[in-house]
């Protein structure tokens, strides 16, 4: 099972359609279970089809950075120190 970080770690090639299917998978997986991720994909993909129109290209550092210290206040808040 992945923690949010390494999912997080994760989420470019996630996004990415040339994902290998075994990688996207086991992705997925942590998608389904992790609610704090599942809104972070969900957001992430909305915000990324804005951006680029339909070329890929790597999440902007400023919304991963976003995404990140949302996910760390959930986190904080849920468990106490992440
Ligand atoms: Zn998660």
């Amino acid at each position: 099972m992945l923690t949010c970080k390494q999912f997080l770690e994760e989420l470019n090639d996630y996004l990415d359609p040339s994902i290998d299917p075994e990688t996207k998978r086991h992705l997925e997986a942590h998608v389904c279970e992790c609610p704090n991720c599942f809104v972070i994909v969900d957001t992430t993909q909305k915000t990324l089809k804005v951006f680029r129109g339909m070329d890929p290209q790597p999440i902007p550092e400023d919304l991963k950075n976003r995404l990140w210290s949302a996910l760390e206040r959930k986190m904080a808040a849920k468990k106490g120190v992440a």
